[in-house]
C-alpha cells in the first residue's frame, strides 16, 4: 500500500506534507501553517482530506489548522501534553499511540529538543517519517526549549527506522545545512572527503537549481551524510549544534 507524499510550499520555506494511502485514497496533511495554498493544493489533489497531523506549537505548522478543519471537518491530532499550546485537538496522542491512516498507520515517537512538546509521526507502510522541526535534511532544528541531550536522545529514536524511510521534513533549508554539513566534514581528518555527503550534495543543488524541492530524502542517505545523525554522544552534537547556530 504505497503511501504518496507531495510538499505544498507555504510561507517563505514550509512544507506542508499531502500524505495519500493509495489503496484507500485516505489523506492526511502534517503541520499546515497557511489555510488558502494549503486547500488549493488540496483540491488539485483530489479534494479530499482526512486528518491534520500536529508535530509541535509553533505558529508556521498550526497557523491553517481552524480553517482547514473548518472547511473538510476533519480530525485535528497532536501531542496531548502540549495541549494548551495547540489548536483544540479532536484526538491527543503520546509516545507510541498509533493513528489509523487509511490501510497504514501512523505511530506517534516523542521527540522533544526543538520545543518540549514535539512528536513526529512514523508511517511504517510508507516508509515515512514526519519529523516536524527534528530532523532535517543535512540539519536538525534548533533547541528553542529543549537540551542538545534531549535532542540527541530524541534523534536516536529515529536509529531503528529503516534506510529507505522517507524523510518528510517541514522546512527547505537543506542547502544552507548543506554548507555547514562541508564545513564539519572539512575539519575531520579525511578533510571533507565523505563521499556520501558529496553525492548528497551534488543532488541536493542540482535540485535546487532546477527550483525544485530537496526533500523528502531518505534516511539512510541522512546517516551518511548529516553530521547531526553522526554526532557519536551528546556533547559531540552540542558542539556542533552550537557551531550551526552561529554559522554564517
Ligand atoms: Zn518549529
Amino acid at each position: 500500500m504505497p503511501i504518496t507524499a507531495t510538499p505544498i510550499p507555504n510561507l517563505s520555506d514550509n512544507y506542508v506534507w499531502h500524505l495519500r494511502e493509495e489503496s484507500t485514497g485516505t489523506v492526511a496533511i502534517i503541520d499546515p501553517a497557511e489555510a488558502a495554498p494549503t486547500a488549493r493544493a488540496i483540491e488539485a489533489l483530489g479534494g479530499r482530506l482526512d486528518m491534520i497531523l500536529l508535530t509541535h506549537h509553533h505558529a508556521d505548522h498550526i497557523g491553517g489548522v481552524d480553517e482547514l478543519r473548518a472547511r473538510y471537518g476533519c480530525p485535528v491530532i497532536g501531542y496531548g501534553d502540549d495541549a494548551a499550546r495547540l489548536p483544540k485537538l479532536d484526538r491527543a496522542v503520546r509516545e507510541g499511540d498509533v493513528v489509523a491512516f487509511g490501510a497504514a498507520s501512523a505511530r506517534v515517537i516523542f521527540v522533544p529538543g526543538h520545543t518540549l512538546g514535539h512528536i513526529a509521526y512514523f508511517i511504517p507502510e510508507g516508509p515515512l517519517l514526519a519529523c516536524g522541526d527534528t530532523l532535517f535534511s543535512l540539519g536538525c532544528g534548533r533547541l528553542f526549549e529543549g537540551t542538545p541531550e534531549q535532542m540527541f536522545e530524541s534523534l536516536g529514536k529515529f536509529s531503528g527506522l529503516p534506510d529507505d524511510t522517507r524523510v518528510c521534513c517541514t522546512h527547505e533549508y537543506t542547502e544552507s545545512n548543506l554548507r555547514y554539513a562541508e564545513h564539519v566534514d572539512s575539519l575531520t581528518k579525511t578533510g571533507g572527503d565523505n563521499p556520501a555527503l558529496k553525492i548528497f550534495g551534488a543532488r541536493v543543488r542540482a535540485l535546487r537549481a532546477a527550483g525544485s524541492p530537496s526533500v523528502p530524502s531518505l534516511l539512510g542517505d541522512e546517516r551518511g551524510a548529516n553530521p547531526f545523525l553522526r554526532a557519536g554522544n551528546a556533547a559531540a552534537f552540542a558542539t556542533l549544534r552550537q557551531g550551526k547556530d552561529n554559522f554564517r
